[in-house]
């Protein structure tokens, strides 16, 4: 059984701060981290190797620096990592960034694809299911369960208000999210083994992929503008008997569309 995992290096939002004069984003110092939901991703592709002896590959899109984070996946067990770096697949949006992915996946091969539900800086969710329609293979989002039943899975996937079990055939694409499993962590003799193995990395040249299918030539959509969100205003105390100030507090939130 072969899995390829997509893992996206991305910055650690959770670091990333508001200059309180300039408003804007201090970028400076934030470390580069694998995204969170990719690890899940990465897990349940190690556990399917514990148990069932599965080869895992893990792909990445990005500059010659991505390569850390297939490292880091090699360091957690991966079999193979493949670094996927181009000047021309710079500026991708989801569309040129799943059409390179699904490319150099059909070409490794796979019977298992999966990917996190989304990374925390682009936050758009579309990579995964984009990567199956360009293959033309069945997808479920949002998995936080996974079966091995012969050819076929059964997995949960979540929803608002519950879930749902289906079962899907391979090969398919399944996107990860944190309630899935508990990343493990890295072990001393990977760290250690992980230098000495070898990354592909592959171009649009090896690919076969024309330079207006990807980057920002083959990308639909172009961001015009980025700007950081005004920070709120003062908060509002409400001095009044309780009963006012509850009824004032919800037309307040009517007001404002919360409600
Ligand atoms: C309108 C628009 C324009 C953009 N323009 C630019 C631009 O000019 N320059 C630029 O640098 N970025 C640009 N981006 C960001 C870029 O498109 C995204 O970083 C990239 O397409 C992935 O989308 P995402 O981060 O929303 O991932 P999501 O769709 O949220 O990611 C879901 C999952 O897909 C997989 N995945 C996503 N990206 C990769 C990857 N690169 N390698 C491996 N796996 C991956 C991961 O498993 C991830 O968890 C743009 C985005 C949009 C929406």
């Amino acid at each position: 059984m072969k899995v390829v995992v997509c893992v996206k290096q991305v910055p650690d939002t959770n670091e990333v701060k508001i200059d309180p004069v300039k408003g804007t984003l201090i970028r400076e110092g934030v470390p580069s981290i694998m995204n969170p939901d990719d690890k899940n991703a990465l897990e349940e592709a190690l556990r399917l190797k514990d148990e069932y002896g599965a080869y895992v590959t893990v792909i990445t899109m990005g500059p010659p620096q991505a390569e850390k984070v297939l490292r880091e996946a090699l360091a957690m067990g991966a079999d193979e990592a493949i670094l996927l770096t181009d000047k021309a697949f710079a500026g991708a949006d989801t569309w040129a960034t799943s059409l390179t992915l699904a490319k150099a996946i059909e070409k490794i091969g796979y019977d298992l694809i999966l990917a996190g539900r989304q990374a925390i800086d682009g936050d758009t969710a579309q990579v995964g299911p984009e990567i199956a329609e360009h293959l033309d293979i069945p997808q479920v989002t949002y998995v936080e369960k996974v079966e091995l039943e012969g050819n076929t899975l059964r997995v949960k996937r979540a929803l608002e208000d519950g879930y749902e079990i289906i079962k899907i055939n391979m090969p398919c694409l399944l996107t990860c999210i944190k309630e899935l499993n508990t990343p493990r962590y890295m072990n001393v003799y990977d760290i250690f083994t992980c230098y000495k193995k070898e990354i592909k990395v592959l171009t649009s040249e090896d690919l076969g992929l024309n330079k207006e299918d990807i980057g920002l030539l083959g990308s639909p959509t172009k961001v015009r503008k980025t700007f950081t969100k005004e920070p709120k205003g003062k908060g509002e105390i409400i001095n009044m008997p309780p009963c006012e100030a509850a009824k004032f507090a919800v037309e307040k939130l009517k007001e404002k569309h919360y409600i």
